[in-house]
């Protein structure tokens, strides 16, 4: 098989998985009023890959049969620019609002894949071949991952990651003739009712924990055991006309708990092997798996900056305090332009010929960008003030009695009375509705809060430079 069309996405989440919304155990997931807008927009999202083959598709290298670009083993800055345009276009289809889409996980595993060298270390060969191996099959049935990296959360002040043995956390119980049983939590797996299969890998390292606790594998989202309880819904499910973005974009998030689920050998990639779970995530996955989720919220944030835009122009808000705010938009969209363009520019081989972006400027801007979204939602809320909440629905629109006085009293300034309508409602579903809420929660967390990823950027970046111009200061002669 290669890659696959929405009608083929959407049959196989037809199995028996174990996925709560709220009250309900899902049957179908494509017929639930809360997930089949999500279903919907993802299998446009495969059918978005034959569309734009041109950008979205590559040849298997062994089998030549088409594969998405994100499954690329990046061997070149060229490999990477292609890489760029296949998820530029995929990022567009959500307006970057869904972050997990399948390739944030296939540019993960086509970096551990190309780095499996990292993997087959202290006893590991066995699981580094069965990832090699797996993410060829990723790659050659077009898997859709969800993926649960983070330890629950019981008591904050015990740390993030277990101390010794925690029965709560995820940890291995015992082998079977098979492959391993496995029991105990996780978070937050988003994209869960859509994948077809749940990838557990290392998070943090976590120097003082069991080695039960040091696992990787994937396995298929009905494996016997496996539970998965979503977030309340933010879906709409309405119309594009009243909600263009939450009728289609939640991409939904799961607390994960495993009760004795059977792991196969072959699914396995870390068998309770601290030195391997420690070390594999440390040089080359933040700069491969910035360059998806940094062109991701490039995408956003240009979408937003002419969204607030258009807004203003709408009802002629052309005050200096509103230029202003929208200027602040276009810098973080340009910068985050610049910063993808320069992390692109500054790529280099991270071994075993894997290419990644330089993660200097792509790990300053995720610092920013927590700090940035919210300020972007509280922009366009500030420019839409009540008109966010004027805005007639379709039917409304539709009646002929009403259609007249709306005309006259709904308008805009080079807008009608319905393109105003539709404008306002998608601005409120991007940052004032429950999905934008979500979003928001979202870009704030989604790889670490900003404390994490500040302290990560004041211990990463380069600081040679300054402490030379610093040293100059205090060793020089005192005397003139
Ligand atoms: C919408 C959403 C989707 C997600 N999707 C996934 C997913 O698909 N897969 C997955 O595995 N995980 C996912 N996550 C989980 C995500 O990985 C975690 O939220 C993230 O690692 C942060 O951990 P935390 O939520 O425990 O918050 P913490 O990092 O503990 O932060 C909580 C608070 O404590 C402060 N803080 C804590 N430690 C420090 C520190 N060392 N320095 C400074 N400040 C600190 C933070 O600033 C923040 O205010 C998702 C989270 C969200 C919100």
């Amino acid at each position: 098989m290669a890659a696959r069309t929405g009608e083929q996405f959407l049959r196989g989440l037809r199995d028996g998985r174990t996925v709560w919304v709220g009250g309900d155990k899902i049957g179908s997931i494509a017929d639930h009023p809360a997930l089949a807008g999500a279903a919907r927009a993802l299998a446009a999202v495969f059918d978005l890959q034959h569309q734009a083959a041109d950008v979205c598709l590559m040849p298997d290298p062994e089998t030549g049969e088409p594969i998405n670009v994100s499954h690329m083993i990046p061997r070149s800055r060229e490999d990477l620019q292609r890489r760029h345009r296949g998820l530029e276009r995929i990022a567009e289809y959500s307006v970057g609002l869904m972050g997990r889409t399948p390739d944030y996980m296939n540019v993960t595993y086509a970096g551990f894949a190309g780095r499996c060298d990292e993997w087959a270390i202290n006893g590991n060969e066995r699981g580094a071949d069965n990832l090699v191996r797996y993410q060829k099959k990723l790659a050659r049935e077009d898997i859709s991952l969800t993926h649960t990296i983070v330890h629950s959360t019981i008591d904050v002040a015990k740390g993030k990651y277990p101390t010794g043995f925690d029965p709560v956390q995820l940890h291995k119980v015992e082998e079977t003739q098979h492959g391993i049983v496995v029991r105990g939590s996780r978070v937050l797996a988003t994209l869960a009712p859509f994948a077809d299969e749940l990838a557990v890998y290392p998070g943090a390292p976590m120097p003082n924990a069991a080695d039960a606790h040091a696992l990787s594998f994937c396995i298929p989202m009905d494996t016997p055991g496996l539970t998965f309880i979503c977030r309340d819904s933010v879906a709409v499910n309405t119309n594009r006309f009243e909600h263009p973005l939450s009728s289609r974009f939640d991409e939904q998030d799961a607390f994960v708990i495993f009760d004795n689920v059977e792991v196969p050998r072959e699914r396995l990639f870390i068998d309770a092997n601290l030195d391997v779970y420690n070390t594999v995530m440390k040089s080359s996955w933040w700069a491969n798996i910035m360059q998806q989720t940094m062109i991701r919220a490039q995408t956003k944030l240009e979408f937003a900056w002419a969204l607030a835009s258009r807004m203003a122009e709408a009802i002629n808000a052309n005050q200096p305090q509103t230029q202003q705010m929208l200027g602040e938009i276009a810098m973080f969209a340009e910068f985050a332009r610049t910063a993808v363009y320069a992390g692109e520019q500054g790529a280099r081989e991270y071994g075993n010929g894997l290419w990644c972006c330089d993660v200097r400027p792509l790990v300053a801007l995720r610092a920013a960008l927590p700090t940035w979204f919210p300020r972007v939602n509280e922009i366009i809320r500030q420019i839409g003030a009540h008109n966010l909440l004027t805005t007639p629905a379709r039917a409304a629109l539709a009646d002929p009695q009403l259609r007249p006085l709306i005309d006259q009293y709904l308008t805009g300034v080079g807008v009608d009375a319905e393109q105003r309508s539709r404008l306002f409602r998608l601005a409120w579903d991007f940052a004032g509705t429950a999905l934008g809420s979500r979003n928001e929660q979202y870009e704030r967390f989604y790889l670490g809060s900003v404390g994490r990823n500040l302290t990560m950027a004041q211990t990463l970046l380069d600081r040679g430079r300054g402490n030379r111009l610093v040293d100059r200061f205090l060793t020089e002669p005192l005397e003139a």
